[in-house]
């Protein structure tokens, strides 16, 4: 194993120069172009393939060179690389807190507002600036530099030494924004938006909302300057818009304003999509349709495709050609969940059982029997759909056809006519031919002195006695088939019997952390029900037996060794539950030191800080995937704990990683005690292999989740869970064919929790199409944007971040660029024309590049980055969606005879008014915010207090308040909790008081506090991009 040594990454994903089947400009990050496989490549293997563990690992990572990125785009025109630069000079680097008032200048504390460089870009500034509260602050103040240079001419190229965080990506002077070589003044008359005074310069703006009014539906009269649904919508500006009122009358050389009630909204997007398709129902009848959005509720039907539930695509068209794919530049994926939860009102997976026969499959490329196998010659026969085979139906498989030549028993059968549904293994997919033992969880407690001081060991033993009840069982089952196990650790290991004839359990220490060996076998794994009595009185010693303990250090490593060994010697799959606190300093495998060095930061080094330490986590991970044993760790540091090394088995092995920072039992407990019901409780399957098998002419590249790969195919988990998604790549290996269309059959081997093998099977039927414009019409960017953050975030390990976010920027205008080209109507060179479809796509992903995993800040902690990181690698598009693009609410419009959310708003600060009190949730941290004027009515209802004044932000849940609002409030906070894997941590914020820094970091829509554009810069210099690549 390499010292980069990052396993999870398969050999054909790790950068090879000069091999590969793509061209630079193609791949990600440099070449993720899978020297590997030759195409067409379909391993016929066995069930369990070639997952033997030792086989091919991957080669050590070698980090490309900035020459692979020389033909990228743009890029290679001698368009100056740096666009997403580091921090700025020392003295606006660290955003102190200031406090806004109507009279301050610049009452948005970034620091790139000091660091405008044009007038336009100063205007933004001031834009959002005035837009909160009254807005009395002249806009001509605060506006740095003369701006009359930079309106001189044609677009003069950047000066990297005047440039600040910001300044780079600001937009463009006007005539870029007309576009190179067009005329400096707009093309009409729409707008004479000039120098405004402070009077216009608000009218621009819409007004913040007052409580009852509800924000957004200033958008929908502009909506037809997107243009019409099927050509994509044309956004034009400057002068493209119905402009409504005169707003601005000024000097002409300063008319480009960028409105941001005119350029696309999220919101707007969102809830067309809820107009237009919520509350039906989405049968998955055709090839290639595109589902709902994730964020419309609707009732999925399988009717032959897998529900978007559990796969997403990022187009539901794929272009015939190579080619095609290079010019357009969007990436073919697939994200998928296969084990995602179904609500109650639609159709839970068949179970298909052929018994000793096992699954029809296509001899020669292995793919399960599914509706895209067409039966031929009276039946006897079928033509596989992937592959072309001409199979023969085995005789206990036959049927006759009807006069369409559908076998009769079509609708009687999952696997004929449904996109989803179960096998039953025969023993040939189980280990050793054997059937499973049903697997095991062992709770691994860190007993050392900071956590029995703080009470934490205490509350995690008390909640097991109640949340061990609730272990997951089959459907049909009384009890759960899972056993149990528990280990203390400090320094030392301790193992306990609680064999349920025992009067007391017994402990074994195990000092040799060197080499750590399962002292006992026999009554350290239970059935929690037979040994219930022993447990509780083992947990409820624990506390007491470590109270006069002063161990402050622990191992790591050694106490996942011990779990899997455990496993191993049970011969079963599992999961352990860590719960630890400090960076393992004990002399023991896989020690850690300090190395957090922000030095690092904004260097091509700074990969170093998102690798392990060490590369035993490496081959812990390895062996544990291959025992089937998967690690769920909850980590409690007040510190530095290496996130990046302590996280890494937890990623590869399919387990979750949860993070309290400087956890306070009255404080955080109940976050942290719903996770952990929340993990214990949900549905997972164990020792899964994934395999993904395409049709012809394309093929899986690339693979990005909580996995481990042995081979280029075999998509190896210990677990997965309902909330973990695998994000694929697909690459043509040869044409694509309109009529036959691109069909994916995703198969998952796994265990269930009750010990039986089983194979969960999703089938995809997608459209072909020879024509550009077909592509851009069935793109999604929700999914799109899960694919490039999971792609950025793998390539983290090995590229400097500024690479990343220049790829990222390169394609983005790319994309956009070529179908400006090839698929819009002929229009002026100014107009940033975006394909309906990806619309917001410029919005999101100037938030993914405003996340702080990308953004180089001395001012994040390398902890939080790394585990944001690692989070977002198996998230599923929903949750991607959301955790890029925060929910926004504005609470004091609540209809409290209504059970419906009030419609989210953008999420900017021009959106807020003191008047109102807003709820924002990423998915991992839930706000209540409160201006300073909320209605009394409405914090008497939700706080029971008499006045803001009175308002005690030290709470983490709502008190529960008899009366609508209370109610209605925390009905809504618990909507938006459902069915997200992490439990939201609460924090109320006060307008204009310190904790607001931390919540205006999720108002993405604005210039970030430490760098990151804001949308109506970012938007400004994606569209000087795709100027430049049109020229
Ligand atoms: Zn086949």
């Amino acid at each position: 194993m390499s010292q980069q040594g990052y396993v999870a990454t398969p050999p054909y994903s790790q950068s090879q120069p000069g091999i590969g089947l793509s061209p630079p400009h193609y791949g990600h990050y440099g070449d993720p172009s899978h020297a590997g496989s030759p195409p067409g490549m379909m391993k016929p293997a066995g069930p369990l393939g070639a997952a033997a563990p030792g086989g091919m690992l991957p080669q050590g990572p070698s980090p490309p060179g900035p020459h692979q990125f020389g033909q990228n785009g743009a890029h290679a025109q001698g368009h100056p690389p740096q666009r997403f630069p580091g921090p700025p000079p020392v003295n606006s680097a660290t955003p102190s807190y200031a406090p806004y008032s109507p009279s301050t200048q610049s009452s948005y504390p970034s620091p790139a507002s000091t660091a405008s460089v044009t007038q336009l870009a100063s205007q933004l500034n001031a834009m959002h600036i005035n837009s909160y509260g009254s807005g009395m602050a002249p806009p001509g103040q605060g506006l740095p530099g003369p701006p009359a240079p930079l309106f001189q001419g044609l677009p003069r190229p950047p000066q990297p030494s005047i440039m600040q965080p910001g300044s780079q990506v600001l937009p463009p002077p006007p005539t870029a924004l007309n576009g190179p070589g067009s005329s400096p003044l707009p093309p009409s008359t729409h707008r004479q938006d000039g120098l405004p005074g402070p009077a216009p310069l608000n009218a621009q703006y819409q007004p913040p909302p007052l409580p009852g009014q509800t924000l957004g539906t200033g958008y929908s009269p502009q909506q037809a300057s997107y243009g019409p649904q099927m050509a994509g919508g044309q956004l034009s500006y400057p002068g493209g818009f119905p402009g409504g009122p005169a707003q601005m009358a000024g000097p002409p050389q300063l008319q480009k304003k960028l409105d941001p009630d005119s350029i696309p909204s999220p919101i707007q997007v969102i809830e067309n999509d809820r107009a237009t398709r919520g509350g039906q129902v989405y049968a998955t009848n055709s090839r290639g349709q595109v589902p709902p959005l994730v964020t419309t509720d609707c009732v999925i039907q399988d009717q032959g495709n897998a529900s978007p539930r559990y796969i997403r695509c990022t187009t539901y068209c794929f272009p015939c050609t190579s080619d095609m794919a290079k010019q357009a530049q969007i990436p073919l994926a697939a994200v998928i969940k296969p084990f995602a939860t179904i609500p109650s009102n639609e159709t839970p997976l068949y179970l298909v059982n052929h018994g000793e026969n096992g699954p029809v499959r296509c001899n020669r490329c292995k793919a399960y029997m599914c509706p895209f196998m067409q039966f031929i010659e009276g039946g006897r026969r079928y033509q596989c759909g992937f592959c072309n085979c001409v199979n023969d139906v085995p005789p206990f498989y036959f049927q006759h056809l009807d006069h369409i030549g559908r076998r009769l028993d079509h609708y009687e059968k999952p696997e004929l006519s449904l996109g989803s549904y179960e096998y039953v293994a025969t023993l040939d997919y189980c280990r050793k031919n054997k059937p499973p033992n049903p697997p095991a969880f062992i709770f691994m407690i860190d007993v050392s002195y900071s956590n029995i001081k703080n009470g934490l060991v205490k509350l995690i033993c008390e909640e097991l006695k109640t949340v061990l009840e609730k272990l997951p069982k089959e459907e049909q089952e009384e009890t759960s088939a899972i056993r149990v196990g528990f280990i203390t650790y400090n320094k030392v290991l301790h193992f306990f019997n609680v064999k349920s004839n025992l009067a007391q359990p017994q402990m074994m220490v195990v000092t040799d952390v060197g080499e750590v060996f399962v002292p006992l076998l026999d009554g350290f794994l239970v059935n929690y029900q037979e040994s219930q009595s022993v447990i509780h009185n083992l947990l409820d010693q624990i506390p007491e037996m470590f109270a006069d303990s002063n161990e402050n250090e622990t191992v790591f490593a050694p106490v996942i060794q011990a779990g899997m060994e455990a496993l191993k010697a049970a011969d079963c799959p599992g999961k352990l539950f860590i719960f630890h606190s400090s960076l393992p300093t004990a002399e023991a495998p896989g020690k850690l030191k300090n190395r957090d060095d922000k030095k690092l930061i904004n260097t091509d080094k700074e990969k170093i800080l998102f690798q392990p330490q060490t590369n035993v986590y490496d081959s812990l991970a390895k062996d544990c995937v291959a025992h089937g044993c998967c690690v769920t760790l909850f980590l409690f540091p007040s510190q530095y704990v290496d996130v990046a090394s302590l996280g890494l088995v937890p990623q590869l092995t399919g387990g979750t990683l949860y993070k309290y920072n400087n956890f306070q039992m009255h404080m955080d407990s109940q976050q942290f005690l719903n996770d952990l019901r929340n993990d214990i409780e949900k549905k997972i399957g164990f020792d899964a292999i994934m395999r993904i098998r395409t049709s012809t002419g394309f093929r899986a590249t690339d693979f990005f989740g909580g996995i481990f790969m042995n081979n280029t195919t075999d998509v190896e988990m210990a677990a997965i869970d309902c909330d973990k998604a695998v994000t694929v790549e697909f690459k043509h290996d040869d044409k694509l064919a309109e009529d036959s269309g691109a069909l994916i059959q995703c198969a998952v081997l796994y265990t269930t929790i009750g010990g039986q093998r089983r194979l969960r099977i999703h089938n995809l039927s997608l459209n072909c199409s020879s024509q550009l414009a077909d592509l851009y019409k069935s793109c999604e960017t929700d999914a799109l944007i899960n694919f490039f953050a999971k792609s950025a975030f793998k390539a983290v390990l090995h590229q400097p971040l500024k690479v990343i976010r220049e790829i990222l920027v390169n394609q983005t205008a790319h994309m956009l660029a070529c179908y400006r080209k090839n698929c819009a109507s002929p229009s002026a060179a100014s107009q940033l024309i975006l394909p309906d479809s990806m619309k917001i796509l410029p919005v999101y992903m100037n938030c993914l590049l405003k996340n702080c995993v990308l953004l180089s800040r001395p001012e994040i902690s390398t902890d939080e980055r790394a585990y944001q990181r690692q989070l977002v690698m198996t998230m599923g598009v929903a949750d991607s969606q959301l955790f890029f693009y925060p929910q926004l609410l504005p609470i004091h419009t609540l209809d409290v005879k209504s059970t419906a959310l009030p419609t989210a708003i953008r999420c900017s600060e021009s959106r807020l008014s003191e008047e109102g009190i807003f709820l924002l949730a990423n998915g991992l941290n839930m706000f209540l915010w409160l201006g300073v004027s909320s209605p009394p009515e409405l914090i008497q209802g939700i706080f029971n207090v008499p006045s803001f004044a009175h308002i005690n932000t030290d709470m983490t849940t709502l008190p529960e308040v008899g009366n609508p609002y209370s109610q209605t409030l925390r009905m809504i906070m618990s909507i938006i909790q459902q069915k997200r894997p992490y439990s939201m941590k609460l924090t109320i914020v006060k307008q204009r008081e310190q904790p607001e820094m931390v919540f205006r970091q999720f108002l993405v829509e604005d210039k970030g506090l430490y760098g990151g554009s804001s949308y109506v810069d970012f938007l400004c210099c994606v569209h000087k991009e795709i100027c430049q690549l049109l020229n």
